[in-house]
């Protein structure tokens, strides 16, 4: 494939960060699972950071600190990778899916709210909502806040695509949700190969997250309720995972954090790039918000048939026999086999079905040259026209 719809950077410093671990003492649990934590921390002004091996991890433990458990209910959006339905059915609870804005793709205010009225009436409120910043576009989480504090609900934020996205002037993760988790999967905004960060302003929860990412244990002579044995003394105090981030993994990550300005400017000139190409082009581009800013982690457009006279599928095809690797953001979890066996089925959402059957994901990652962008603006215009 010529030109793929992600790709991460990686420079001669973050390769000298890497090795600078694999000669020191630690690969592991060292200095710089805090350190990277630390950074991240202040650069998205959020007072606890915890870094876990992937988002997933920090979505399944997120949901166990939020006290989901068998019983519990959790509704996210359907237009989301899967994991952020998974994280709720690892810990036993019922998920149910709140329909999309089609013009954020994010989940839609008034759906909520309707649906929050009817589960209130029906006493089906849910305990914990897991919205999604699609495509780095942060969800309305103020108005959300207001809803979970009427409603009696905890807001995990599938801040996966965001990290550097800004919303009413502060950076994605420090305010609004109880808990803000970000993924540094290689075709994330920056990468440690796998992993991820819980941010939150709570101490008890950035605790609780800590014990819950390796084994349920504390060394901490401070946190212990029984008295220590000795200095080797370490305690459980409740079932708890490895799901730590390694400290290679972390130097990269810091490598990358120092950078995310930089990253930043080059997704949006690339996403105001094609905004231009496409303005007279009878597409569905992303929304821009004025209150908000977006990490661009995709550039996802709609094909609708009813105005161009293409049909989705064919457009794809195009595209990549040209050598444009272009993909698509979300096949609606709601209708994955799994989710039907549990009582999902067409219908439930419509706005994110209608989205998804127009979606395309163009190539948009920092190192693409805008060469390679005119080529992929050329591809689509030719798609278009032999449509
Ligand atoms: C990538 C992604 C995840 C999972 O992240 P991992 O770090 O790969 O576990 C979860 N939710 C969304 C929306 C994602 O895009």
């Amino acid at each position: 494939m010529a030109i793929p719809y992600s790709c991460q950077q990686i420079t001669d410093d973050d390769i000298a960060a890497v090795v600078a671990v694999l000669r020191s003492e630690y690969l592991t649990q060292g200095p710089e699972v805090p350190a990277f934590e630390e950074a991240f921390a202040t650069r998205h002004r959020v007072a606890h950071a915890v870094a876990v091996a992937n988002a997933t991890a920090g979505l399944h433990i997120g949901c166990l600190a939020l006290g989901v458990g068998p019983g519990s209910r959790v509704w996210t959006s359907p237009n989301t990778f899967l994991a952020s339905a998974n994280c709720a059915r690892y810990c036993g609870a019922s998920v149910d899916f709140v329909d999309v804005d089609p013009a954020t793709r994010n989940m839609s205010l008034a759906a909520l709210a309707a649906k929050l009225e009817r589960a209130r009436r029906e006493g089906s409120l849910p305990h914990v909502l897991i919205p999604v910043d699609f495509a780095g576009l942060p969800a309305d989480l103020r108005e959300m806040r207001e809803l979970a504090d009427r409603y009696g609900f905890r807001i995990l934020q599938d801040a996966s695509h965001a990290v550097g996205a800004e919303y009413l002037g502060q950076p994605v993760g420090s305010r609004y949700a109880d808990l803000s988790v970000f993924s540094f999967h290689a075709v994330k905004i920056v990468t440690t190969a796998e992993g991820g960060i819980v941010s939150t302003q709570d101490p008890a929860l950035a605790r609780r997250l800590r014990l819950l990412r390796s084994h349920g244990m504390t060394r901490d002579a401070a946190e212990m309720e029984e008295p220590a044995d000795g200095p080797w003394y370490y305690e459980q105090q409740f079932l708890g995972y490895n799901y730590r981030l390694t400290d290679l993994q972390a130097a990269l990550g810091r490598s990358q954090l120092a950078r995310l300005d930089v990253l930043q400017v080059q997704r949006e000139s690339l996403a105001a790039r094609y905004d231009r190409a496409f303005e007279s082009l009878p597409l569905r581009l992303p929304a821009r918000r004025p209150d908000r800013r977006s990490s661009w982690h995709l550039y996802a457009i709609e094909i609708d048939e009813t105005r161009t006279g293409a049909d989705r599928g064919a457009v794809f095809a195009q595209l990549r026999s040209a050598g444009i690797g272009v993909n698509v953001h979300y096949i609606p979890v709601h209708l994955q086999p799994f989710w039907r066996r549990q009582g999902s089925k067409p219908g439930d959402c419509p706005a994110a079905e209608r989205y998804y059957r127009q979606a395309i994901s163009l190539p948009l990652f920092p190192a693409l040259s805008e060469s390679q962008q005119d080529q992929v603006i050329a591809a689509l215009r030719n798609a278009l026209e032999a449509a």
